[in-house]
């Protein structure tokens, strides 16, 4: 069956690809008329997955699944969260997002944060939630120079690195979004579709 992953990163469309039994066809943004940007206006992380699942399906009426993530920092009262990608301006700088969050957490010793992945599943006009999370904290400072977004300054707990000091392979392994893509994919194994 084709299955739409709302997303134009055929890097990310080619790995779930690649997770997949063959009978799953993952097709992605680029292989569909889209002239505009798909909304993500809602407040929280799941409304944004599930807004983008459902202008698919209002506006060309396929099975795809839509994803959406987010930073939630404890002493910022979740914050960038939901603002994310775009916490220090529209221009969506990750270093002017990393150096907002080192700012409001100078002074500030808990540095507990998480990052969280939401995938909503529109199958058979059914919708389906899948989330990731990954807990970790603020480093004082920027550190490593892989990985993308917040990776040099988030480090997952028992790891005494960064994100951004791991390979692909070793973060997805832990990640936020590897583990909710690792519910989808044994959902979409498991049932009878
Ligand atoms: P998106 O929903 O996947 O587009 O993620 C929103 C924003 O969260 C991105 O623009 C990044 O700033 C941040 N982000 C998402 N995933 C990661 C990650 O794995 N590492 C670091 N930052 C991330």
């Amino acid at each position: 069956m084709k299955l739409l992953f709302a997303t134009s990163n055929q890097n990310k469309a080619r790995e779930i690809q690649n997770l997949l039994p063959k009978d799953f066809q993952i097709i992605t943004l680029n292989d569909i008329d889209l002239k505009e940007d798909i909304p993500e206006t809602a407040p929280t992380i799941e409304g944004n997955a599930i807004q983008k699942t459902e202008y698919i399906i209002n506006n060309f009426g396929i099975d795809c699944f839509a994803d959406d993530t987010g930073l939630e920092i404890e002493a910022l009262n979740g914050e960038p969260g939901v603002y994310s990608a775009r916490y220090a301006g529209e221009a969506k700088d990750s270093d002017d997002n990393m150096n907002l969050v080192l700012e409001k957490l100078k002074n500030t010793s808990n540095r507990n944060a998480r990052f969280k992945t939401v995938i909503s599943l529109s199958i058979n006009k059914e919708m389906h939630l899948f989330e990731g999370i990954v807990e970790g904290r603020i480093r004082a400072s920027k550190v490593g120079t892989l990985g993308f977004g917040y990776d040099p300054i988030f480090e997952p707990e028992n790891c005494g690195r960064t994100f951004a000091e791991m390979s692909m392979e070793e973060k997805n392994s832990m990640s936020h979004r590897g583990r909710a893509f690792e519910k989808m994919i044994s959902y979409l194994k498991n049932s009878s579709i």
